[in-house]
């Protein structure tokens, strides 16, 4: 008998961390960051998705540009790591996304910062997110979803310690 369970998809728990600190025609930084979240849950290979609060942060690259917001969402996908970062542009376009300097303003950045246990470094792709530990507006929403993380073996809460919490803050009501 043909097994029409799909009992041979393989989900594999990943994490995306997301930033905006332009707005467009479409909607404040905030939005584009629900509307990515939004995505996310409606694609059917997607599931058990779940966000962090959000985060305002200072720019990492020029200062002269809005404070960004930032999030990490987590998720168990069927989607192959290269499909996983195809979705990721899609929904940056879906936000317009112009991009007008390095590490400059954008409506919409979606990266992925973990992949199941996969460490993956090909010309489009590196998993973990080469940024990944250096940044404080990843590493915490990262730690509130998934405290028990470990990241190259170490448990998330090592990486804490070297980090600098300057210039990093909750989203509060009025914002
Ligand atoms: P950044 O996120 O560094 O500001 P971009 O979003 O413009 O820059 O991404 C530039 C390229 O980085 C993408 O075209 C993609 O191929 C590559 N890239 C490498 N690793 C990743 C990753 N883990 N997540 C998303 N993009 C990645
Ligand atoms: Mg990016």
């Amino acid at each position: 008998m043909v097994d029409l369970v799909a009992s041979t998809e393989d989900w594999t728990l990943c994490y995306v961390g997301l930033g905006s600190n332009l707005a467009t025609e479409l909607g404040s930084p905030i939005q584009h960051l629900q509307q990515a979240l939004t995505s996310l849950a409606a694609n059917l290979q997607i599931r058990e998705l779940s966000a962090s609060s959000f985060y305002v942060s200072v720019p990492m690259g020029p200062k002269d540009q809005p404070d960004f917001v930032n999030a990490v969402a987590g998720f168990e996908t069927t989607l192959k790591p290269l499909e996983l970062l195809s979705f990721c542009q899609q929904l940056e376009q879906a936000a317009r996304r112009a991009r007008l300097r390095h590490w400059g303003e954008r409506s919409l950045d979606v990266d992925i910062l973990l992949y199941g246990q996969e460490q993956i470094m090909t010309p489009e792709l590196t998993v973990p997110h080469a940024g990944l530990i250096e940044r404080n507006f990843v590493l915490l929403p990262l730690r509130e979803l998934a405290p028990k993380l470990t990241i190259a073996g170490k448990p998330i809460s090592y990486y804490e310690l070297s980090s600098d919490w300057t210039g990093l803050k909750l989203l509060s009501a009025d914002q």
